[in-house]
């Protein structure tokens, strides 16, 4: 789940990372209010989830609250990244004599976190990669400690940057570190880390990913959830404690349980066709979900046909039966629909569907072959 820079400078703050005072708002009044209040120079931001606002022109200065009414409407009537620009960070304008790069973030092939520093910050990683590539630090991190001070000022290259400076790089870096462990953070990146004309160190700009399987652990966080990081659909189905993914082929599936609907997805890629989406309906699955899932699956257009693939334990097979009827009778499933259910109450369920004049398979390859085949893929 990304933040948005507002979002995250909270954390940062409750952190103890320095971060320039600033103002949230939504029209070019407020942002001339706040650039009252603040006082001369302040920079406008546009608040969206992607990043490289500044080259969109979503980051600019104003100096009177004129000027900040102008840009903010200037600012509001952009789109970036594809959204729409609605809120705006109103920020008290720093006076930077250097930028640096600071991140934190999970690294799988460690199974650790890295540490990621470089003393070309403002630009984006990407960037600095490829322009100065020696200019880029790694360290990786213990889990458990975080920075160790010695390999820290090694790493960075202190000698270069000074080493007053980076003992205080190191006292962000070691929050930054905290808050990424105790908030459950993917990535905790601050670009650029502003050396102030006056030597202290500030936070510019923050860009948080959180964990979603960590967000539960702190509820807190939840609200910090943007709609439009996710589709539509992708909203719906959380709302509906669905898991939903959507993808671009043409077969819309339902399956229960994470692994068995990967497997599904791999089993119809092997017969040479695609699945729309992955879709988990859970474990212990009501009948509501079912017409929840049915009617988020049938709304997309590219769907050409459907597969329910059911392997009941805890998820009773005519719960899922039932639930089938019932989206039925309340959707229009314009699409060919293919079920395969077996384990707990699968007899119960076939004589539902039967009742209903629905024919169940029991067997998955034969089910998946069908469902190809109606999706206009290449096997029957
Ligand atoms: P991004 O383009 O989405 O990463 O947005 P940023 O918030 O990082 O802003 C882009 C760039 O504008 C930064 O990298 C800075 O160089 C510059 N910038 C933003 N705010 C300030 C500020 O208060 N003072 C100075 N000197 N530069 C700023
Ligand atoms: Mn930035």
């Amino acid at each position: 789940m990304k933040l948005m820079e507002y979002q995250s400078r909270q954390l940062l703050s409750e952190f103890g990372i320095p971060i320039p005072e600033a103002e949230v708002c939504d029209t070019g009044d407020e942002a001339a209010a706040i650039q009252s209040r603040l006082g001369g120079m302040v920079v406008i931001k546009a608040q969206v989830l992607s990043g490289g606002r500044g080259k969109a022109g979503g980051v600019r200065i104003a100096r009177t609250p004129e000027e900040a009414r102008t840009v903010a409407s200037r600012i509001l009537g952009l789109e970036i990244g594809g959204q729409k620009v609605r809120r705006l960070l109103v920020s008290r304008a720093v006076k930077s004599v250097k930028e640096y790069y600071l991140s934190v973030s999970v690294d799988r092939n460690s199974r650790g976190l890295e540490l990621v520093f470089s003393d070309k910050g403002g630009i984006t990683i990407e960037e600095a990669a490829a322009d100065h590539p020696g200019r880029i630090r790694h360290l990786s991190l213990d889990p458990f400690g975080g920075p160790e001070a010695a390999s820290f000022l090694a790493g960075i290259d202190a000698g270069a940057i000074g080493e007053d400076i980076a003992r205080r790089v190191l006292g962000i870096a070691s929050s930054l570190f905290r808050l990424c462990s105790e908030r459950g953070c993917v990535l905790a990146e601050i670009n650029p880390l502003s050396l102030e004309e006056g030597g202290t160190l500030v936070a510019l700009d923050a860009k948080l990913v959180l964990d979603d399987n960590a967000v539960p652990m702190h509820p807190e966080l939840a609200s910090f959830r943007n709609p439009e990081e996710y589709g539509s659909d992708e909203n719906e189905a959380r709302e509906a404690s669905l898991s939903y993914v959507g993808l671009d082929g043409n077969i819309g599936c339902m399956v229960n349980g994470a692994g068995l609907s990967m497997a599904t997805m791999d089993l119809i890629k092997h017969y040479g066709a695609s699945p729309a989406n992955f879709l988990d309906i859970g474990g212990s699955s009501n009948p509501e979900k079912v017409v929840k899932a049915f009617s988020i699956l049938t709304r997309n257009p590219g769907v050409k046909a459907i597969l329910v693939n059911i392997f009941g334990g805890i998820t009773r097979c005519d719960d899922v039966a039932n639930g089938i009827v019932k989206a039925r009778s309340m959707i229009e499933i314009k699409v060919p629909t293919v079920i395969r259910l077996i384990g707990t109450n699968d007899g119960k369920a076939r004589e539902i569907l039967a009742g209903a004049g629905i024919e169940a398979y029991s067997d998955l390859g034969e089910a998946i072959r069908r469902v190809v085949a109606f999706a206009g893929g290449v096997s029957a």
